[in-house]
């Protein structure tokens, strides 16, 4: 393994400067090109099991939860692709020694019950493709984020939602924080603890040049953004 040490995380793949679709291979594989340290991407599970990259949890105007893939599957994505399967993504991410695959597990829309089902099989999928090394998990359900750390120990997982305190995740054990980049504006003082209590920290979505300098500065571990070239701009200058 030979990972880029940058803090660059493209959110839901680079997709934005060529205008591919979000969470398409094509995007990842972009993210990979530009050197990104992190590609981002979402996992839904459909009715009859089967965990598929998209962002909503409606895909071409059907429910995830509720359909299955192959009806799904009928509507490929703007640039032809099939909608990828998170073991389409993972194998497709497998094939780079650079780029880490930042696995967000969605909490799930009919159950908590549903979304442990969801972390269970994104766990069982990582461990079988032996993905382990590449992948951070992000959740903002904090259930599912403890549900990867009991079935992965030592697993990199990040939580999402933003009210927690470092202190209160390093209490319970989990590695990272990945808050909107609004929650370290309101409290500045969660950069200083979660550098004390080793927490891993990671923001969304931070598109602009002047947010990108603040966290710069603040000497975050990851940036994510839909502007990822922006930020390499910044970060070599
Ligand atoms: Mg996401």
């Amino acid at each position: 393994m030979n990972f880029a040490s940058n803090i660059v995380v493209a959110h839901r793949g680079a997709w934005k400067k060529n205008n591919l679709p979000e969470n398409s291979i094509a995007s990842l594989r972009e993210a990979v090109r530009i050197g990104c340290a992190g590609s981002e991407f979402d996992v839904h599970l459909t009715a009859d099991d089967t965990l598929i990259v998209n962002h909503d949890d409606k895909y071409a105007g059907k429910k995830i939860e509720e359909n299955t893939y192959a009806s799904l599957a009928e509507t490929k994505l703007s640039n032809g692709e099939t909608i990828p399967t998170a073991r389409q993504y993972l194998l497709a991410g497998m094939q780079q020694h650079a780029t880490k695959l930042v696995f967000e597990i969605k909490p799930s829309a009919i159950s908590k019950g549903r979304g442990q089902i969801l972390a269970r099989k994104c766990v069982e999928l990582v461990k079988e493709l032996k993905a382990e090394p590449w992948v951070m998990y992000i959740s903002f359900d904090y259930d599912i984020v403890k549900k990867v750390l009991e079935l992965q120990p030592g697993a990199n997982v990040a939580y999402l939602n933003g009210e927690k305190s470092p202190g209160q995740l390093k209490a319970d054990n989990v590695p990272g924080l990945d808050y909107h980049y609004s929650v370290f504006k309101k409290k500045p003082g969660w950069v200083a603890e979660a550098k004390q209590n080793n927490v891993e920290l990671n923001v969304w979505t931070v598109n602009s040049a002047e947010d990108m300098k603040w966290f710069i500065d603040q000497k975050f571990d990851y940036i994510t953004t839909n502007e990822p070239e922006l930020l390499f701009e910044l970060l070599n200058k």
